[in-house]
């Protein structure tokens, strides 16, 4: 698992195409996919699935079990609606496997229908162009702010507004991260809050020229469209995650470079790492 920070929130993860994908920020308590339920992901409250592929959601089972014995409270699986029944007998039938069910809430959602984490913090899922019923996910937090013709107020003025039924409060949202999961370009470029993101963890699946064709097959992100992402989202800073094992990811990451502009290199990078090198000292 990878410990990196993405503006300042932490992302505790795996992710390499078809083998695993789990993304975990573990200070709000929000894991993206599953992959196979690594140990570092079991505390987390809230797992938002993007879709069914199992790289992404084989351990979901595992998950809402391995939280039992551990102790803490039953976890709560968000993801599309038309899953949601299939999940739930997915556990229904463990349940009869093992003797006794795994208690967990699997709760269907859809697009734009937001899922409040706790005070002040949603998620927000929303359709994206890869199998069907796949969504990407966006962590908002939402702020009440005073209205700015009632700044001179005092306190008990304040407090006499509120009493006559005077709405004195703005609501503002902050899109802190969203997540795509797997996809090809879509619409979804277009959505507010998506543009609006302070972070972004985006797929870019493929890299050499020769696999554009698997791209478009798969409706995954060539690294060709990656010029596309970064103008739809010009003020965040952006993670690359499920990189294909096709191509070396340094060789990946040579080719991501050379698409770059300049102003957009610092505020690229990828969740994995390199492979180690096989000479590497150890170090204590
Ligand atoms: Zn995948
Ligand atoms: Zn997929």
């Amino acid at each position: 698992m990878m410990r990196k920070k993405l503006n300042d929130i932490e992302i505790v993860g795996f992710s390499l195409a078809g083998e695993e994908t789990v993304i975990a920020l573990p200070e709000y308590s929000v894991c993206f996919d599953v992959g196979r339920a690594p140990r570092e992901i079991i505390s987390i409250d809230n797992v938002c699935l993007t879709h069914g592929h199992m790289d992404h959601a084989a351990g979901i089972a595992y998950y809402l079990s391995q939280r039992t014995f551990v102790g803490v409270a039953p976890g709560r699986v968000i993801v599309h609606r038309s899953l949601a029944q299939l999940i739930q007998k997915l556990m229904d039938i463990w349940g009869d496997i093992e003797g006794h069910p795994s208690p967990g809430q699997i709760l269907g959602v859809e697009h734009l229908e937001d899922v409040p984490i706790r005070r002040g913090l949603l998620i927000r899922p929303f359709t994206v162009n890869h199998i069907g019923s796949s969504l990407g996910y966006t962590l908002i937090e939402v702020r009440n702010r005073l209205k700015p013709e009632f700044h001179g107020l005092s306190g008990p003025e304040i407090v006499a507004l509120k009493k006559k039924g005077v709405k004195i409060e703005d609501r503002v949202e902050i899109p802190l991260l969203t997540h795509t999961g797997d996809t090809a370009l879509g619409r979804f470029l277009d959505l507010d809050f998506v543009q609006k993101s302070q972070a972004l963890i985006v797929e870019c699946t493929f890299f050499d020229a020769e696999h554009q064709s698997r791209a478009r097959a798969g409706r995954h992100i060539h690294v060709d469209d990656f010029a596309k992402i970064l103008e739809a989202v010009p003020d965040a800073q952006v993670m690359v995650v499920h990189t294909t094992r096709r191509t070396d990811l340094r060789a990946a990451k040579r080719i991501l470079e050379r698409t770059l502009k300049n102003e957009d290199r610092a505020r690229v990078s990828f969740l994995m790492d390199r492979p180690p090198h096989r000479h590497k000292r150890i170090e204590s």
